[in-house]
């Protein structure tokens, strides 16, 4: 299933921050914070709680905790821009990397770099993309985390081209993507259009 949430106010706000060319990277990267919090908010929306009782200083009351545990993959290295601010939200998750480098000439994806905690099929797994250009980096690395065991995965993304989204909701219509928004198309160059340029440029200031 795949959740776009352009119609949220905050969700609004930072994206038209991403987008604006001017915006400095810091700002930029405050932005990429602020609009992933909504994002992993409504991710975490499924996540399972054990459900225990809890002693307040006046009584005995229901509480809940988070059942299974998260493990975030950002995409290197644009999902770093996500990582901070999902970590913060989550407790005790985990972290694991994947290193994809676009090929500017092919716009493929090729793996320089893989480390994953241990997987079990209970754990859930936030792949964190914030652009869902082709959909060849997230298809290749679900590819990835489900030869390592995983099996419920969330790819969040801020901004997907449809190109990019048919190709993941046909290829692994098992993933549920949380999208800030879906643009309008992908350019000859497969960037994203509108869009806001090169996400990892913009980020690091590069
Ligand atoms: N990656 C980016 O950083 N921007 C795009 O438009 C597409 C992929």
């Amino acid at each position: 299933m795949t959740t776009e949430l352009n119609l949220h106010p905050l969700v609004q706000h930072y994206l038209t921050i991403l987008r604006d060319r001017s915006t400095a990277a810091q700002d930029f990267r405050r932005a990429s914070s602020g609009i992933t919090r909504v994002l992993v908010m409504e991710a975490a929306k499924k996540l399972e709680l054990d459900k225990f009782t809890v002693q307040s200083p006046l009584e005995a009351t229901e509480g809940g905790r988070i059942a299974l545990p998260v493990v975030f993959v950002p995409i290197l290295r644009a999902g770093l821009g996500m990582l901070d601010v999902s970590m913060e939200i989550i407790p005790h998750s985990t972290v694991g990397y994947i290193g994809l480098e676009r090929d500017e000439a092919t716009a493929e994806a090729n793996c320089y770099y893989s480390k994953v905690p241990d997987m079990n099929e209970a754990k859930h797994v936030f792949l964190l993309d914030p652009m869902l250009a082709t959909g060849g980096s997230a298809v290749q690395s679900i590819e990835q985390l489900k030869a390592l065991g995983a099996n419920r995965i969330t790819m969040v993304c801020i901004i997907s081209a449809p190109e990019g989204v048919a190709v993941l909701e046909t290829v692994y219509p098992d993933v549920d993507i949380i999208t800030g928004v879906i643009d309008r198309e992908l350019d000859e160059n497969k960037y994203i259009c509108p869009g806001l340029g090169d996400f990892g440029d913009r980020l690091f200031g590069t």
